[in-house]
């Protein structure tokens, strides 16, 4: 699960008086089982950058190779999908059933498993995020900020990706909740998973990953 770019660039609103060139010519190679940051002012291309990763944008120009999935196909992507779960900045804000457990299952059974395989998933991942099986049946509404946010991520790792990807994941935590949730991505990255974490925060780099990547004007440096 190696990801490779060539010349990777995108436009947003290509052809319109907004065009906008979010990223230019980047080329790089995250290898399997790192835990890889990416760094960089506001503006810098980052979040661009991480969509490409699992399909959510798509190249204007070059191209993202993930394992043996060159982004090409719709129905590759489907499967590119599963295989590297995007976590959003602030995905507290995506979650909207009315129990957890729907919440959790929502992916695996969008991608065909049953309901009974789907909550045994459930059960699993809820533990992975250091709460326990009792929160399956509360509502999500009426749990904390980071409790949320760690419920979001669950419903990631339900579908079981080989890479992880988190888009600012400790924006707005206090800072025992940053604590716990860059040891939840520890423990997720010994489990043999590949992490890709985007940050602001020098001493998580340090502390936590094995590689960076600086980005600067749509442009890795
Ligand atoms: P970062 O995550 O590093 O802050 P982004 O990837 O979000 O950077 O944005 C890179 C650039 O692309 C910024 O100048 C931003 O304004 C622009 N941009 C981001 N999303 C869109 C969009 N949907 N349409 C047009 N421009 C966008
Ligand atoms: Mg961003």
């Amino acid at each position: 699960m190696s990801i490779t770019c060539k010349n990777l660039s995108h436009i947003y609103g290509e052809k319109t008086p907004f065009e906008y060139y979010a990223l230019k010519n980047v080329n790089l190679d995250i290898q399997e089982g790192s835990f890889t940051a990416i760094i960089g002012q506001t503006g810098s291309g980052k979040s661009t950058f991480i969509q490409h990763i699992n399909a959510l944008l798509l190249p204007t120009d070059g191209q993202i190779t993930i394992d043996k999935y060159t982004i090409s196909s719709p129905e590759k992507l489907k499967q590119l999908r599963k295989k590297s779960g995007l976590v959003f900045q602030f995905p507290e804000y995506q979650l909207f059933e009315e129990t957890i457990e729907k919440d959790i299952i929502f992916g695996p059974m969008n991608f065909g498993t049953s309901e009974e395989e789907a909550k045994e998933i459930a059960k699993k991942v809820i533990k992975m995020v250091g709460l326990d099986e009792t929160y399956l049946q509360k509502s999500p509404f009426d749990l904390s900020g980071g409790q949320k946010r760690r419920i979001a991520i669950a419903g990631i790792l339900a579908m079981d990706p080989d890479i992880l990807v988190l888009d600012e994941p400790t924006a707005g935590l206090d800072p025992q909740g940053i604590r716990e949730m860059m040891d939840l991505f520890k423990s997720i990255h010994q489990l043999g998973k590949t992490v890709i974490l985007v940050t602001h925060d020098m001493n998580h780099v340090l502390e936590y990953c094995n590689e960076v990547i600086v980005m600067n004007e749509g442009c890795v440096e």
